[in-house]
């Protein structure tokens, strides 16, 4: 009986020292857990001996043991609070000097890129008219992107085009792979996969091997669009295209189409749009003419609706290209390109929404 009691007088000396010494919330817990731990603490070993005792012991032993867990809990809470205090004040030292009761700075929110808006906005306009959206892979066939497209391989279009072949790669044909040239092959692929009608606008990066400069890059982004139906016709497509103007640029928007060429298209058309700068009076983006050279478009070839299997005595369709980068150019007043792509945080927070 004698031992029990020397080992909870010394257990209790013991645990006050480690207590008093203790300099974190973590050490105190494990101080706690190991003297007055339910299962495994010191304490409990001690009053594990109680049942062998005479009923006197106990009363000594048990009233020892609970006097010795009050005041080692009470030693526990009153260190915890002084480590508390001491972490606060370490705190508040070092904020010294500083107003802690200014507002915070206010938060930065990250935005799309204007490029990103201005594709979507163009692709929201046609699918909202109904168009379908098609994507197609960024490396592509020569077929696909040429041949199909009515450049036959000797065709003297293709050279206008720098087109970036893919080294070693080849197709079926035994013709190198190429990083297509613009978004029209996605035309050749939907159409390959689908019987007509269809109405499809296909969104994507192009490339081309040209001199970074103020209206030039390597890589730039397209939104083509194709429609095929029985009946299709030219005023059709002034009308979707009249419809995407006023939607992008604004309700007073004209648009005037001029003749042009392009292999995959029979008549070919060049789109102006009004200028809105100067509101058709002439200005230095409008060359002083009041009309900008917005998209090239016009109906479908014979010859490429005969490369994808369809018969064009049957079907009539049209198809158009838009440059994101000169719609966006035009839209916010932007006269170099390599605004867009050198991300200089400042010019996009001027532009974007
Ligand atoms: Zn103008």
């Amino acid at each position: 009986m004698s031992s029990l009691l020397n080992q909870l007088h010394s257990l209790r000396a013991q645990a006050q020292q480690d207590i008093a010494q203790a300099d974190s919330l973590e050490g105190l817990e494990t101080l706690r857990v190991r003297y007055l731990g339910r299962k495994d603490g010191q304490l409990t070993k001690i009053l594990q001996a109680l049942p062998s005792l005479s009923p006197e012991e106990k009363k000594v032993l048990g009233r020892e043991a609970n006097e010795a867990k009050i005041s080692l809990e009470t030693a526990l809470n009153e260190k915890k609070g002084a480590i508390e205090e001491k972490t606060l004040n370490a705190v508040l030292s070092a904020a010294a000097g500083q107003d802690l009761t200014l507002p915070e700075s206010p938060l930065s929110v990250g935005r799309r890129h204007p490029l990103a808006q201005v594709m979507d906005d163009i692709v929201g306009c046609f699918l909202r008219l109904g168009f379908n959206l098609a994507e197609g892979p960024e490396v592509e066939t020569d077929f696909n992107n040429f041949t199909a497209l009515n450049h036959p391989p000797d065709h003297p279009a293709r050279d206008s085009h720098d087109t970036f072949y893919v080294k070693n790669f080849r197709d079926g044909e035994g013709l190198p792979l190429l990083l297509r040239t613009h978004t029209s092959p996605v035309q050749i692929r939907h159409m390959q996969t689908h019987k007509p009608p269809l109405s499809i606008v296909a969104p994507g990066r192009v490339f081309r091997h040209e001199a970074v400069d103020a209206t030039h890059s390597f890589v730039f982004h397209q939104v083509e669009g194709l429609a095929v139906d029985v009946d299709i016709s030219v005023a059709d497509l002034k009308g979707v295209l009249g419809l995407f103007a006023r939607h992008v640029f604004g309700s007073n928007v004209e648009i005037r189409f001029r003749p042009a060429y392009f292999p995959f298209v029979e008549p070919g058309i060049e789109v102006d749009i009004s200028c809105t700068l100067c509101e058709g009076k002439g200005c230095r983006v409008c060359k002083q003419t009041g009309w900008v050279e917005m998209l090239g478009a016009g109906m479908v070839n014979p010859n490429v609706f005969r490369a994808v299997g369809y018969d064009p005595d049957k079907v009539t369709g049209y198809a158009f290209g838009i440059g994101v980068e000169r719609v966006a150019m035009f839209k916010y007043g932007v006269d170099d390109m390599r605004l867009f792509f050198e991300n200089d945080v400042r010019f996009l927070r001027q532009v974007s929404r």
